[in-house]
C-alpha cells in the first residue's frame, strides 16, 4: 500500500518536472517565433537599398493615417519627390553611382522628418512622405527643407536636386486622390523648371 504511493507520488513529480520542462521550452520557442516575425515583418516593409519603407509600408500607412483623420479631424499632408534628369545622374555616375545617390537622399529625407511622418520609397527615383497632424504651409515648409539639403548635398561629382509636390488632404478625398494630387502638383514643378516646391 504504502509502497504504491510512493511509486505514485514519484511519478507524479516526475511528470510535473516533464510537463514545466516542456512549458519553458514552448516559452522559449513562443519568444523566438516572435523575433523572427518581427524581423520578417521589417523585411517586407523595408526598401533594401535605402531602409526607407516600401511601397507596400507606405500604402499600409496611409490608409492607418486616412483613419486617424477621421477620428480626430486632425490635418494630413503627403510629399512626392522625384530626382531630377536622374537618367543624367546615372549616366554621369553609372548605375551603382545613381544608388549611391538614391541612399544619400534617403538620408536627407530621413533627417529631415519628423519620427511620426513616413518616409517611403514608392518607385525606382521617387519617393513619398506622410506628414501627419501638418496643413499646407507646414508640408511646404518641409518640401522646401527637404529639397534645400538635397541640393546642399556636398554633391562632389556633379549637381544633384529634386522636384516635390504636396498635397493637403481635403474633406471627403481618399488616398488615391490625395496621391494624384501631389503627383500631379510634382509633375508641375517639372514643368516650371525643377529644383521646386509646388503647393498641390
Ligand atoms: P525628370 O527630371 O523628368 O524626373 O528626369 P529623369 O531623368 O529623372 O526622368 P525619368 O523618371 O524618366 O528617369 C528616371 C531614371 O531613373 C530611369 C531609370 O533608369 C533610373 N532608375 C530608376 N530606378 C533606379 C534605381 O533603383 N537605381 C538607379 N541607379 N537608377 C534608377
Ligand atoms: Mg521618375
Ligand atoms: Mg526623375
Amino acid at each position: 500500500r504504502q509502497r504504491a504511493d510512493f511509486y505514485q507520488d514519484n511519478s507524479l513529480r516526475i511528470a510535473l518536472q516533464q510537463a514545466a520542462s516542456i512549458n519553458l521550452q514552448l516559452v522559449e520557442q513562443i519568444q523566438r517565433v516572435d523575433e523572427l516575425n518581427m524581423k520578417l515583418e521589417e523585411l517586407a516593409t523595408t526598401d533594401p537599398l535605402t531602409g526607407l519603407r516600401n511601397r507596400r509600408a507606405f500604402d499600409a500607412h496611409m490608409a492607418q493615417e486616412l483613419a486617424v483623420v477621421q477620428r480626430r479631424g486632425t490635418p494630413l499632408s503627403l510629399l512626392m519627390l522625384d530626382v531630377d534628369h536622374f537618367k543624367r545622374v546615372n549616366d554621369t555616375l553609372g548605375h551603382d553611382g545613381g544608388d549611391r545617390v538614391l541612399q544619400a537622399i534617403a538620408g536627407h529625407m530621413k533627417a529631415c522628418a519628423r519620427t511620426v511622418d513616413v518616409v517611403a520609397r514608392v518607385g525606382g527615383e521617387e519617393f513619398a512622405v506622410i506628414l501627419p497632424s501638418t496643413g499646407e504651409a507646414g508640408a511646404h515648409e518641409v518640401g522646401e527643407r527637404i529639397r534645400k539639403m538635397v541640393e546642399a548635398g556636398p554633391w562632389p561629382e556633379m549637381p544633384v536636386t529634386i522636384s516635390v509636390g504636396t498635397a493637403t488632404l481635403v474633406e471627403g478625398e481618399d488616398a488615391e486622390r490625395l496621391y494624384g494630387r501631389a503627383d500631379a502638383a510634382l509633375y508641375a514643378a517639372k514643368q516650371a523648371g525643377r529644383n521646386r516646391v509646388q503647393q498641390g
